[in-house]
């Protein structure tokens, strides 16, 4: 008998060393709930078996898993279990075990037992510490005197083990659900930032703002304003300035610091939200069940808020975090669109500024041209050779100052969007001729051979030949003034599939790798003396750029110190 009831509590031993060994192995909650399942059908020989878990939210008692002895799941009527055993083990943190519950006074006169007929019953609280998250309870219908108090030691050592993995699954699931939802906002700001900074324009911005919130919160219409200053006070005002109601946002309604809601968003510097609002209470005019509003600040002072409506009965509460982020943003890019608006009105005065020195300029440029050029000419008397060598000083450094004055004048009408393109077809041919030709002098004044390679049968190129002539005179022109006398020039032209290629080479100074990087930058002139003693300001080949590519093309160039140049760009050719 002894050793029956040693080598039944052995066998008992062994098959919770086995279930005990596999938990722990997931963490996944449902897993584990089948695993603990699973375990204490094969530990106790019930019938079925059941585990209940407290609900995390609601505090009620639900069943989490139940089986048969077949394993199967149970579904249906047969989850009727004893709802008193449970709860009476779970409030009082106590096992239970009853042989015949028909005759056990304490569950007797129970519904569930009188109608389920069920005689063998064990539960066990799950607990972590001092916590229960529910219990395991286990049945037998036809048989009594199932279970016995070692029975009853074996689940409840077992349950302790078992609760302890359900915690953790739990534990892990809230863990790994907080991170997807984290993940999932970063992922969704991402896209609100990429958006929002796309665009500089303030209307714009605010505008994609408030389709975000309407469209991630519960409000169906909403606003977004920002503060003014009001012209005789120091006082500020609301100026709503996007509105889901686009009528009322074309007249951009104005709310004085006093309104109600307003002030006390102000004063208490926090987000509100407001039930029943009436149009005269509300913000923006329209009526809400809930209004939210929600403060945009920018270096701790508020300077906009963004007010939600939702005309449901369902608070905005709930959307204050995601909203208060949301103005973060929307704050960011606020301020950019601003200091953007603010950098087009100092380039717009720079450009304004420009335009009228450069044609102020001209007109007393003029007249020193023409009255240094009568005296050059001799027609306002002979001049003796210091005098014509004055003279001479006054005419070159005229030259000087006007190109200064034509390239600033381009750079500005190029920038500003002012300089007028009449593209039309035409050959090259004629224009690269032409330019040589005008530069043949100063080729010549440095002994410098100029070689041109054109094919006879090109196609027109589309562009606006004057501006292409003053691409080329500039690449030619440079390739003249950074060649040393008896230096070689070739200028080459070729067709490509879409466009034709025009380089201009010379084997000349070079330009140092440093140099490269900030050839095309305004007024970068190389440091070495033979570039300086070159007459120059730095702008030809920033204006070059900007004036291929406003016609299509690219240019580009390779260059060695020491062994020459090589300017190539490209022009759209002319479809037939
Ligand atoms: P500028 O000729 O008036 O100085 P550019 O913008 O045309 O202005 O050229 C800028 C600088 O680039 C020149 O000062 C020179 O240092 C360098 N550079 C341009 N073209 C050449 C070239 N063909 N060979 C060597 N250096 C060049």
């Amino acid at each position: 008998m002894k050793e029956q009831t040693e080598n039944i509590q052995q066998k008992r031993l062994a098959a919770l060393y086995e279930v005990s060994s596999q938990l722990g192995s997931s963490l996944d909650l449902s897993e584990v709930l089948n695993q603990v399942m699973d375990a204490i059908i094969k530990l106790t020989d019930a019938e079925r078996g059941y585990i209940v878990l407290y609900d995390e939210v609601t505090g009620d008692l639900n069943t989490a898993v139940a089986r048969n002895v077949a394993q199967e799941k149970i579904e249906g009527q047969s989850m009727q279990v004893s709802r008193t055993v449970i709860e009476r083990s779970v409030a009082t943190g106590k096992g239970i075990v009853t042989n015949n519950a028909q005759e056990d006074n304490r569950f007797a006169n129970q519904t569930s037992v009188v109608g389920f007929r069920l005689r063998s019953i064990m539960c066990a609280p799950l607990r972590v510490r001092d916590r229960i998250l529910g219990a395991v309870y286990v049945d037998n219908k036809f048989f009594s005197s199932v279970f016995d108090t070692d029975d009853l030691d074996l689940l409840i050592t077992f349950t302790n083990q078992a609760a302890i993995a359900i915690q953790n699954a739990r534990l892990f699931t809230r863990t790994d659900q907080a991170l997807n939802r984290h993940l999932g906002e970063i992922t969704l700001f991402q896209r609100i930032d990429q958006q929002l900074n796309k665009h500089l324009d303030l209307d714009r911005v605010l505008r994609l703002a408030l389709d975000w919130a309407i469209s991630l919160t519960k409000a169906e219409s909403g606003s977004i304003g920002l503060f003014e200053e009001t012209e005789e006070e120091h006082d500020r005002v609301l100026r709503l300035l996007v509105l889901t109601d686009e009528e009322t946002a074309a007249v951009r309604p104005v709310i004085p610091a006093d309104h109600p809601i307003l002030s006390r968003v102000l004063a208490e510097e926090k987000s509100i939200v407001i039930v029943d609002v009436t149009p005269e209470q509300s913000i923006d005019g329209t009526p809400a069940a809930s209004q939210l509003v929600v403060p945009i600040r920018q270096e701790g002072e508020i300077i906009g808020l963004i007010t939600l409506e939702s005309q449901q009965s369902v608070s905005l509460e709930d959307d204050i975090p995601f909203l208060e982020r949301l103005a973060d943003r929307a704050s960011v890019a606020i301020n950019n669109s601003r200091l953007y608006e603010r950098i087009q009105a100092a380039n717009k005065a720079k450009s304004d500024f420009i335009s009228v020195v450069t044609h102020e300029l001209r007109l007393p440029m003029t007249s020193i041209r023409g009255y240094a050029d009568l005296m050059h000419s001799g027609m306002a008397g002979p001049l003796n050779e210091q005098q014509q060598q004055f003279v001479e000083v006054i005419r070159r450094n005229l030259k000087r100052m006007s190109d200064l004055v034509r390239d600033l004048g381009d750079i500005n009408r190029i920038e500003s969007g002012r300089m007028k393109f009449e593209s039309k077809s035409f050959g090259i041919r004629e224009t690269v001729e032409e330019v040589a030709d005008n530069l043949k002098e100063a080729i010549a004044g440095r002994n410098q051979t100029l070689s041109v390679e054109i094919s006879q049968a090109l196609p027109h190129v589309f562009a606006d030949p004057t501006r292409i002539s003053q691409v080329l005179t500039n690449l030619l022109s440079n390739a003249n003034k950074y060649t040393p006398d008896d230096g070689h020039i070739l200028i080459k032209v070729s067709e490509e599939t879409d466009f034709m290629l025009v380089s201009v080479i010379d084997d000349g100074l070079g330009i140092s790798e440093a140099d490269q990087e900030k050839l095309f930058t305004q007024f970068f002139r190389a440091e070495s003396s033979q570039v300086r003693e070159q007459q120059g300001w730095g702008l030809g080949l920033s204006i070059v750029k900007k004036m291929v590519e406003a016609q299509g093309g690219e240019i580009e160039f390779e260059s060695a110190i020491g062994e020459g140049s090589r300017f190539t760009f490209t022009i759209p050719l002319a479809k037939a």
